[in-house]
């Protein structure tokens, strides 16, 4: 079908290692300590801008999040009680609880005293619409075009709001377009690669004919294609739009589609960016690969660098179809694949900041520091906006404030909606606090340390 799903050759490779090895700002092991200290994320002093509601509720979700039958069963569990409770009853429960620890809200104005709380700490919102589709959920046309409005509206409120400056949002594709395409379009993509012109002239409206597609497909494909369009259009020079990883048997037409409105709307400026899960065995070479065609195709590269959130789901699925497994075998095969990842990108920046862009969307206290000793041995700027830190809202607020407090940028990744539209999200945050290590247990202990200190000094004040 078409042509750039490249494998870069190992002379490329090499070039790509050379590049990395520019001399570095020698930073003394003094500088390091320093830093090092400042990001020891073990202040409990964090919490202090907190409520004591919100401190009691974090302790309590977490608590909760932290008994395996309840959140291996949560989505089951959330179904029962949708059922007992009914939809008004089932929402009582929810809103004050785990909907408040994770989503900023339902409407703008709920939004919006979220998120200028959030300034006044120092954090960006990035706001995330979260409507997302997997096979067999697929809706019709209509829904898909709801769902731009959607998108459309949030990139009103991220530019209109001055929330923060720089503003960000997420996006998925498969709010968009049929998961059941992407995957036809991956194994398309595997077979005959696909020219990214092609793309950019559906985007622009032209009929291409899409190899491989019937026709139905390909009306479906174009339509999708002029959604994602409009969003681009209404959110380059305004709002940042970065494209979510799913799972692998549909990223690499995700991936496509991204690159595809890179070469669109990244000529002079970061706009559009793509995610890669460093959890896959494959991600390195997938980020050189988009590297190499950042260059190839002159456009400006957006990165997203995560560890990935479906492991579960694509360790069961490649079991269940007899295929090896995708994801790197340990956690610490993951956290090396993540900081070498992270290490190329900040090389990239040091040398074109204007073309090259990250977010280090971790909650992991080791990557966060990694990352700011080698922008500072780089001379990376703190606030120069080619590198900022990404946490989801509810999680590790220790990390967040903390980085704020040192003048680095920093986004809340921030979902909202009504309960039964982030439902699935929250099935995923309660299931992630169990895959996030280390950083949920810290959290939980310096939240303690804080309604100790507090209790104390009541009990100060009282006698
Ligand atoms: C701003 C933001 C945007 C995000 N966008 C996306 C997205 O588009 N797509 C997406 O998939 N995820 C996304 N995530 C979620 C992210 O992928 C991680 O699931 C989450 O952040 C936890 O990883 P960590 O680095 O914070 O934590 P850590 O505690 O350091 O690591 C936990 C992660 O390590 C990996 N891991 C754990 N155990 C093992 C093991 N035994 N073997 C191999 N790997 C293991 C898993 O990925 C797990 O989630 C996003 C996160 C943030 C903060």
């Amino acid at each position: 079908m078409m042509c750039s799903r490249l494998r870069p050759s190992l002379p490329h490779f090499l070039s790509l290692r050379l590049m990395g090895t520019a001399a570095p700002r020698m930073v003394s092991s003094k500088q390091t300590e320093v830093l090092s200290a400042a990001l020891a994320f073990e202040d409990p002093s964090a919490f202090r801008v907190k409520g004591w509601g919100e401190l009691l509720r974090a302790l309590g979700v977490f608590r909760l999040c932290s008994f395996p039958v309840l959140v291996n069963n949560c989505g089951t569990l959330m179904s029962i009680a949708r059922t007992l409770l009914g939809k008004k009853g089932f929402s009582l429960l929810l809103r004050p609880t785990v909907y408040a620890q994770f989503v900023a809200g339902e409407n703008e104005s709920e939004i919006s005293q979220s998120m200028q709380k959030m300034s006044l700490l120092g954090l960006r919102p990035m706001l995330a619409v979260p409507i997302e589709e997997d096979l067999g959920e697929s809706t019709g046309e209509k829904r898909y075009d709801d769902n731009m409005e959607a998108m459309l509206e949030c990139v009103r409120m991220s530019h209109s709001n001055a929330w923060s400056k720089d503003p960000m949002m997420q996006l998925k594709i498969t709010a968009l377009l049929s998961p059941e395409l992407c995957v036809k379009l991956t194994t398309l993509i595997a077979q005959q690669p696909c020219d990214l012109n092609l793309l950019v002239r559906a985007m622009d409206g032209e009929p291409v004919s899409f190899p491989g597609l019937d026709e139905k497909e390909v009306a479906h494909f174009l339509c999708g294609l002029q959604r994602l369009n409009k969003i681009a259009e209404a959110s380059v020079n305004k709002v940042r739009v970065l494209v979510d990883a799913e799972y692998t048997y549909m990223n690499p037409a995700l991936s496509l589609v991204t690159m595809a409105m890179m070469k669109k709307f990244n000529k002079d400026g970061v706009w559009i960016w793509n995610t890669y899960q460093c959890y896959l065995k494959e991600s390195r070479s997938l980020l050189l690969e988009a590297l190499h065609l950042s260059k190839k195709e002159e456009f400006c590269l957006g990165v997203k660098l995560v560890r990935g959130a479906y492991m579960d789901k694509e360790r069961k699925l490649a079991e269940k179809e007899g295929r090896p497994d995708p994801i790197h075998q340990s956690w610490e095969d993951t956290n090396d694949s993540y900081n070498g990842s992270l290490d190329v990108m900040l090389e990239y920046i040091s040398q074109k900041p204007e073309r090259y862009r990250i977010i280090v969307a971790t909650h992991n206290e080791e990557s966060v520091r990694k990352a700011a000793v080698r922008m500072e041995e780089l001379g990376v700027d703190k606030d120069g906006g080619s590198v900022c830190f990404g946490q989801l809202l509810g999680m590790c607020d220790h990390v967040s404030l903390t980085l704020a407090k040192e003048g680095y940028a920093i986004y809340k990744s921030v979902p909202y909606g009504s309960v039964d539209d982030t439902l699935p999200y929250l099935v995923r945050r309660a299931q992630e606090n169990r895959t996030v290590l280390q950083g949920i247990r810290k959290e939980r202990d310096l939240l303690r340390q804080e309604l100790r200190r507090r209790l104390r000094q009541s009990l100060k004040r009282g006698s």
